[in-house]
């Protein structure tokens, strides 16, 4: 379960682990799906550094606690300090672009949504942030108009572009730092594309992040 930031190149990076910053209903498609009101500012919520695990796999999801959903979403690495940040400012700071898993025990959370309470137990389990390896920033031509998808035992699940978004990237960020000092380390995710849905044990997932990168993943 020890997870260390990589790049897809070497492999190094000297970026520790932090905290991962995750906006909810970032995609208007997304939204309507679950019935959900687009919110007027960024959702936000907080997974630990223990929900990090490698998307190298394979990933396990809780048993007997309901459906665990499949979220995809682009994910930010931070290298540097953000607080209050510009919009420009937060675009520096970023050293490369991945894709995360958002992992998120439905049934839970609706529960929890019934009765106005935190996510925390439907969004920060051990293992609920699966991260591949970052390309760096450098190689990224247009990180807001990235084309992010994901296959689910080779049927596509979930499709999106990063233009798609309500809030864009560096917008993103930006408004986060101004909530929560982003470190150097620390991971944003983006929010998720419409097309969630559950896994099982032994689902084969292929998530691709435009031309950059594609992974192959097992659910254990
Ligand atoms: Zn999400």
């Amino acid at each position: 379960m020890s997870y260390v930031h990589r790049f897809i190149d070497d492999g190094s990076c000297d970026l520790p682990l932090g905290k991962v910053v995750c906006v909810g209903r970032n995609y208007a498609a997304h939204a309507r799906e679950l019935n959900n009101p687009i919110p007027s500012t960024p959702m936000l919520f907080i997974k630990p550094a223990t929900a990090a695990v490698s998307l190298d796999g394979p990933i396990t999801i809780p048993q007997g606690r309901g459906a665990c959903h499949h979220e995809l979403e682009v994910s930010v690495l931070i290298g540097e300090v953000l607080t209050n940040s510009s919009q420009e400012a937060a675009k520096k700071a970023v050293a490369g672009y991945g894709l995360g898993l958002d992992l998120t025990l439905r049934d839970v959370q609706n529960t929890l949504k019934e009765k106005g309470h935190p996510w925390e137990a439907a969004k920060a389990f051990d293992g609920s942030c699966p991260l591949s390896a970052f390309v760096p920033v450098e190689q990224v031509a247009d990180p807001l108009n990235l084309d992010l998808q994901l296959e689910r035992n080779g049927v596509l699940q979930q499709k999106g572009n990063t233009s798609e978004m309500i809030t864009g990237i560096f917008d993103l960020v930006a408004f986060m730092s101004t909530q929560f000092t982003l470190l150097p380390g620390d991971v944003v995710m983006t929010g998720t594309p419409a097309g969630v849905g559950a896994l099982q044990g032994g689902d084969e997932l292929v998530l691709v992040l435009d031309k950059y990168c594609e992974f192959t993943v097992l659910v254990g």
